[in-house]
């Protein structure tokens, strides 16, 4: 069924880079298999499941969409998906997104762009614009993004899915191909909070293959899952004051605001809470991931895997041609950034000082969790923009992502949770930021709130 319904969408919708039909129906074969033969099957067993094409799957084109990678067959599995066809789960492809994860709209697909299945002129938001378009669209059940700057909360809030980017270090990287390092996480994105649950149990855990994988107990994010807030002890929510303000989509802010009082109808104590450094957050994250970035993607240089380009008289210019044709202009202006900003007479001057930002957004995340258990506030200022607003002004683009990159900086729990809709039917997404590994508390309230 996903696979006819893909046949369908896909020259319209565009979510994916390459379909794995002839796989997915040998796995689906092979769990029809052991049910017929009364064998146990995996959690997840015959569950069709769209990838981010930036994690490595063995056998299967991983390009990140850039073109730099066009050609790249991975010779091993990322631990993510690994853990998926242990479970069972069908990959029936791999989904697009901007190049390299920089972005938020897909339009910086070296391929193609991925268009809102709510309305097909506008994007689905981004990076993982693929993965939450093919949720929405019913092209698969679930699919696992990244989010760096927000791509998993974005998009899903574009497409009117759930969305969860979990705590640095409770899913592995292994695999992942690197944006930036520091703030990276794998997510799950699905149509209700307890899809996405049980696909989070999926794949966390510890991964020795992953030097940032936190070795922690994994508890049943979906066991034990109640209708309302009331059978625990008082739970506090706190409402992030400076999101709601100047550059907040009035429509949005009214969803918003009722979602937070649904939650306290729910049974939840509301209590206003201010975070005055999270206006610095756009500023330091666009240091500090381009300098993550220029240094992970000084790997691509024609000369291991990869593009090479044609035709170079020396090996200089073998590199210089390969990077300069095989990138496309985000990655190139974030490679500039980022080694600009590392250099050694503006070091201090712009990494460090980000670095310094960053510890400063992460206290007041500590001195806010000392007040409340989790934070509310929209996951994007507006909703979903037309395809082409915006991908010649790289400034507007990346102050969407202001409340988002807040919980990436300090390594935070955070879900999107669709909210409403505002006048041409566009969907707007609540983002609820949990303490560190208090997934469990983050998605009670969600499917509380749902
Ligand atoms: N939009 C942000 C950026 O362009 C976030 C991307 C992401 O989370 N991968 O960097």
């Amino acid at each position: 069924e996903a696979l006819d319904r893909i046949q369908v969408l896909e020259p319209k919708l565009h979510s994916f880079l390459h379909v794995t039909a002839q796989q997915a129906l040998e796995q689906a074969r092979a769990v029809d298999a052991k049910i017929a033969a009364g064998e146990k099957i995996g959690l997840l067993a015959g569950i069709p499941i769209g990838i981010k094409d930036n994690m490595c799957t063995k056998g299967v084109p991983t390009t990140c969409a850039s073109r730099i990678l066009e050609n790249f067959v991975p010779p091993y599995e990322s631990t993510v998906t690994q853990k998926l066809a242990d479970a069972g789960a069908v990959m029936v492809g791999k989904t697009n997104l901007d190049e390299f994860a920089m972005g938020g709209s897909t339009e910086n697909s070296a391929y193609q762009t991925t268009a809102n299945p709510w309305d097909l002129s506008r994007v689905p938001g981004g990076s993982s614009g693929g993965s939450a378009a093919a949720v929405a669209a019913e092209e698969c059940v679930v699919s696992l993004g990244s989010d760096t700057g927000g791509s998993i909360r974005q998009p899903a809030s574009f497409c009117g899915v759930v969305g969860l980017k979990p705590t640095y270090g409770l899913v592995s990287r292994y695999g992942l191909v690197a944006f930036a390092s520091s703030l990276d996480q794998i997510g799950p994105f699905g149509r209700s909070v307890e899809d996405t649950a049980i696909l989070l149990n999926a794949i966390a855990g510890y991964d020795p293959k992953d030097s940032t994988s936190l070795k922690v107990e994994i508890p049943d994010y979906a066991a034990s899952l109640k209708p309302d807030l009331k059978a625990r002890s008082k739970l506090r929510i706190g409402i992030i004051k400076e999101t709601f303000g100047e550059g907040l989509d009035s429509v949005v802010e009214q969803a918003v605001t009722k979602a937070i009082d649904q939650l306290q109808n729910l049974g939840a104590e509301i209590h206003i809470i201010s975070c005055p450094n999270f206006r610095y957050g756009v500023p330091s994250y666009y240091i500090i991931a381009p300098s993550e970035a220029s240094a992970n993607l000084a790997r691509y240089d024609g000369v291991k895997y990869g593009y090479r380009a044609p035709d170079a008289e020396n090996l200089l210019s073998m590199y210089t041609r390969t990077r300069s044709t095989g990138f496309g202009a985000e990655v190139k202006r974030r490679i500039m950034i980022g080694t600009y900003a590392l250099s050694a007479g503006y070091y201090d001057a712009y990494y460090l000082k980000a670095q310094k930002v960053r510890t400063l957004i992460k206290q007041d995340f500590e001195k806010a969790f000392k007040q409340v258990d989790v934070l509310a506030c929209p996951t994007v200022p507006t909703t979903a923009f037309k395809a082409g607003e915006k991908n010649t002004d790289p400034l507007s683009m990346y102050l969407l992502d202001l409340m988002t990159i807040p919980a990436n900086l300090a390594g935070l729990p955070g879900i999107s949770v669709p909210c409403g809709f505002d006048n041409n039917n566009l969907p707007i997404g609540l983002q609820l930021i949990g303490k560190v590994l208090r997934e469990d508390q983050l998605i009670q309230v969600a499917y509380a709130y749902e």
